[in-house]
């Protein structure tokens, strides 16, 4: 790998950040893909998906992911695994510092994405995507007819029981306390939604069954009495919120509270020649697709830039 100023780096090898690796494969500045600890993204951690347009058939998430980057590599894309410690935006060229190396670009693609949060139970990694979700829009039509939970006391927990009720028997909405953090408008919906029932003051203690790899029941705990009970449950949803990938940037880039990058328009961040890609921004869609799109559009954005300082 040259160690000379790179044109631009792409870091994330989600949908978002393996789009722009084509685009900008194919506008000639041989990118620089930095895959960080969660290599592929969130789809790399689904199983079918059905709502890719151009797969009739659905698409495994895994293989999406790699014919994506084939088709990135095929046009001059590089790859290197990196965690990014520090980058410093305020100095041409950006430079950016992962352990021992550090690289100079003049531009730079953050398609860091954001990280569902989860409940760090031992079950839940080893049972992702063979019953434990992120997101309802991805596998609630997996379990059809079956009993689902939801964890969660905000919009988005109201957000997916309510849209989980056109797949389920019932939705077990299972909160810790017995206030709400969501909207009164979204808690209302989903109160007035018959198919789902709420479960307060309750925390998971277990998901079952990893030897069988798939979700057959969980062990809750009323936090109030202590009291532990089993029910049986296929699809489980963990909707406790997102933490962006954007540590690195504090400081440097505006962010807003919880960490997202703040659009300056088009993908353009707070820092000239610094773009954002998918999730790292967008708390609204959070979309295979969208997430492509928004790759294509920092790729764009990104040679634009460049063309526009080398005349
Ligand atoms: P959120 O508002 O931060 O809510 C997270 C929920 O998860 C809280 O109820 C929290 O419980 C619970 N939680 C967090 N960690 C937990 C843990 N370890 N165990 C059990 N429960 C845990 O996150 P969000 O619902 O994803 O919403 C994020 C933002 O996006 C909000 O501003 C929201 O309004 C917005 N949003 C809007 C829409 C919409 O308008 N259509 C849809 C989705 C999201 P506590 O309440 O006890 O802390």
């Amino acid at each position: 790998m040259e160690n000379s100023v790179r044109e631009t780096v792409i870091l994330g090898t989600g949908c978002a950040g393996l789009t722009a690796a084509i685009y900008a494969a194919r506008a000639n500045l041989k990118p620089l893909v930095v895959e960080g600890h969660e290599p592929g993204g969130q789809l790399s951690l689904t199983t079918m998906v059905e709502n890719f347009p151009g797969f009739p058939e659905g698409i495994q998430g895994p293989e999406l992911i790699e014919n994506m980057r084939k088709q990135a590599v095929r046009f001059g894309a590089e790859f290197m695994s990196g965690h990014l410690d520090s980058a410093d935006l305020e100095h041409r060229p950006f430079k950016l510092h992962m352990g021992k190396q550090t690289i100079e670009t003049r531009s730079l693609i953050i398609a860091s994405g954001a990280s569902a949060r989860l409940l760090g139970l031992p079950n839940e990694k080893a049972l992702m995507g063979r019953g434990v979700s992120p997101c309802a829009t991805c596998d609630g039509f997996f379990f059809k007819g079956l009993p689902i939970t939801v964890i969660g006391g905000g919009d988005s927990a109201m957000e997916e029981a309510n849209f989980l009720t056109r797949f389920g028997e019932e939705v077990a909405l299972v909160h810790r306390r017995d206030v709400f953090r969501s909207s009164k408008i979204m808690l209302e919906r989903a109160r007035n939604n018959p198919k789902i029932k709420f479960i307060m003051d309750a925390m998971v203690e277990d998901i079952y069954d990893a030897d069988q790899h798939m979700v057959t029941g969980v062990k809750l705990r009323n936090v109030k009495t202590g009291e532990t009970w089993e029910r049986d449950v296929d699809g489980f949803f963990v909707a406790i919120g997102h933490i962006p990938n954007t540590t690195p940037f504090e400081g440097q880039i505006e962010l807003d509270p919880d960490g997202y990058i703040i659009s300056k328009g088009g993908a353009r961040t707070s820092v000239v020649g610094v773009f954002h890609a998918g999730d790292v921004q967008d708390r609204t869609y959070r979309q295979a697709i969208t997430a492509a799109g928004a790759g294509c559009a920092a790729a764009i954005d990104a040679e634009r830039y460049l063309s526009a300082r080398n005349e």
